[in-house]
């Protein structure tokens, strides 16, 4: 019996691919997730070992979209290499068309590698654009962070009032605005780059504590909140106490292979 393409359904399905940040541990991939759903396969970040997790569940060529919200190494190191796979794949008949790098245009000298042979085609990411794959709308609005990064959502667009079924932090310290724009997502992964008591230390560096990323759940109306990118040596049970202590509200800490499907 063949397994059932998630892309086929009318709902999303995200794969954890790797979770850890700013560089991998032992056996375990930085940041990486799979998104499919509506017609549309789209990974979004690729980070070190993401793309040897990635083949577990499809053919690189079979991406119709690679999404990455800024150009910090830790997000896009794989996709220095994505190249080459698809390059083989465009030679060997399996990939027709350049697969579309989303990413922002800065730093330049990164963004200018996102383009290859026939194999990748860099997409500018604007504040406030929005992409359409199959029947999937992503939008980007402007994190905040050192370089130019964006916050993701994912929506269907047959039902774009339903709100986003998927809101997607990346890297950002917080902000007033923040729970309002997350608002009303179904499911909400949030950046927890540092503990609890190195709040400060989140804000200077542009990241979110375990404690603010639950915190940031709890004001919006996620039934779900997944917290990730933490550094390799962090326990996850400790970001999951800590999160409870915050929010009181129930998280779930992204680790390799977690695969969540909701409508
Ligand atoms: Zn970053
Ligand atoms: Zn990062």
């Amino acid at each position: 019996m063949t397994r059932p393409d998630p892309r086929d359904q009318a709902a999303l399905t995200v794969t954890v691919l790797g979770a850890v940040s700013p560089y991998p541990g032992r056996g375990v991939a930085g940041p990486g997730y799979l998104v499919e759903g509506f017609g549309a396969r789209i990974l979004l970040e690729c980070g070190s070992g993401v793309l040897s997790r990635l083949v577990a569940y499809c053919d690189y060529a079979d991406l119709d979209a690679v999404v990455l919200s800024h150009l910090h190494f830790d997000h896009c190191s794989d996709a220095f290499v994505l190249r080459y796979a698809l390059d083989a794949a465009t030679r060997s008949g399996r990939l027709g068309a350049p697969v579309p790098v989303w990413c922002p245009a800065e730093p330049g000298e990164v963004a200018a590698f996102m383009t290859y042979k026939d194999a990748m085609e860099a997409r500018t990411i604007r504040p406030g654009s929005s992409m359409t794959v199959g029947g999937m709308t992503v939008t980007f609005h402007p994190a905040r962070h050192p370089v130019e990064t964006y916050h993701v959502t994912f929506a269907s667009t047959e039902a774009p009032d339903d709100g986003p079924l998927l809101f997607y932090t990346a890297d950002t310290e917080w902000y007033d605005g923040l729970p309002g724009l997350a608002g009303t997502c179904r499911v909400l992964i949030a950046e927890a780059s540092l503990a609890a008591r190195q709040e400060a230390l989140a804000t200077s560096t542009g990241h979110l504590t375990a404690a603010q990323a639950a915190r940031l759940g709890s004001l919006t109306s996620a039934e779900r909140t997944v917290l990730t990118h933490y550094p390799p040596d962090r326990d996850p049970a400790d970001i999951e106490a800590e999160a409870a202590e915050a929010s009181g509200r129930p998280v779930t800490v992204a680790v390799e292979g977690l695969r969540i499907t909701w409508p």
